[in-house]
């Protein structure tokens, strides 16, 4: 069984927002003094095992966990553990900015993770902290050189690229992929904080000019062949033992290739990350039979998502944070 949509796109990817809290204020994340808790209602550990089941019996195959920060949801091992026993779910993976990894990484692999994509955004501990509004740049890194150690392949880095704030830094960021495996990916930035409109156009960089940057330094790039359903068109540096990614989500959008869901922490289906439609389902997971009725809320969401999502700056309801990136 698939899950088609609309237009033909077969939908095999979930995201799942644990939480709408996180230990980091980045910038193009949300505005400033935005603090969130985890409301009444919020998904909980039985809520993502029906889910998933539902979501595997369409053929639905891919998990992350999201939000927020994952590793500030106590019940994530659990809901990993979910995921990895869910027949037909064959890849459980996380997106963290790693400040709790190294205290967690433990009850995490034991859960079944796999995959880890951890956010740095600079290498500078100032631009960092800037970007992060008070993060520290050496927690991160350890979690990633942990991550290394522990062999969690592939280890990818997401970058969002800010003019004037961490654009900079894209050599540096780079250069990481060189002597190790890593996996750095450029995302460009969207406008999915409310920023003020003028200020959002002032700081858009496009992928195209963070890869002339790269390849100003380091020469022409390499491009390695990817999965044409995957958002990052992959490069290498020449003899570089990781890769970067460009994911061009505005000068380049992939709807025609998109293959995800969303399901937000409080229990919404979002079928496209760039147009505000939400499906409530919290109804569903009430339901005497929880995972029929959420097959039937998935098919619901399929059926509703856009063709298209718009770029466009414009104020949202939801920001990043709590849709889950
Ligand atoms: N807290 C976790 C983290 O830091 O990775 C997970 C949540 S975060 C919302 C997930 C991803 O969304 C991050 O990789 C981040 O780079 C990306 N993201 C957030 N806001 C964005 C924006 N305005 N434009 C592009 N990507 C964004």
């Amino acid at each position: 069984m698939e899950l088609v949509d609309n237009y033909g796109r077969v939908l095999r990817d979930l995201r799942i927002s644990v939480t709408p809290r996180c230990n980091y204020h980045c910038v193009y994340c949300h505005p400033l003094g935005m603090e969130m808790s985890d409301p009444p209602g919020t998904v909980t550990t039985r809520d993502v095992v029906h889910f998933l089941r539902a979501a595997a019996r369409l053929g639905m195959s891919a998990v992350r966990f999201t939000g927020g920060e994952p590793l500030v949801r106590r019940e994530l091992p659990e809901m990993i553990a979910a995921a990895a026993a869910t027949p037909g779910v064959d890849d459980v993976a996380i997106t963290t900015n790693g400040t709790l990894f190294r205290r967690r990484h433990k009850e995490l692999l034991g859960a079944g993770l796999r995959r880890v994509n951890f956010s740095l955004d600079a290498v500078d501990p100032e631009v960092f902290r800037r970007l992060t509004r008070g993060g520290e740049v050496a927690q991160v890194w350890d979690a990633i050189e942990l991550a290394l150690e522990l062999e969690l392949h592939p280890v990818k880095l997401n970058a969002v690229v800010i003019g004037g704030v961490n654009d900079g830094e894209v050599v540096r960021l780079a250069e990481l992929s060189v002597d190790r495996p890593l996996h750095v990916r450029f995302i460009e930035y969207m406008h999915l904080n409310n920023a003020p409109f003028d200020e959002y156009r002032r700081q858009f960089v496009a992928g195209a000019e963070t890869r002339a940057r790269i390849e100003e330094r380091f020469g022409p790039l390499e491009e390695v062949p990817t999965d044409p359903s995957s958002p990052a068109r992959v490069w290498r540096i020449a003899g570089a033992q990781g890769t970067v990614g460009f994911i061009n989500s505005v000068s380049e959008p992939f709807c025609s290739n998109c293959s995800r869901l969303r399901l937000t922490s409080d229990k919404k289906i979002r079928p496209c990350l760039l147009t505000e439609l939400e499906l409530d389902i919290a109804w569903a997971f009430d339901a005497p039979d929880p995972e029929a009725a959420l097959v039937e809320a998935l098919l619901a969401a399929a059926g509703k998502k856009p063709e298209k999502g718009s770029t466009l700056p414009t104020l949202r309801e939801r920001v990043m944070l709590g849709i889950g990136g």
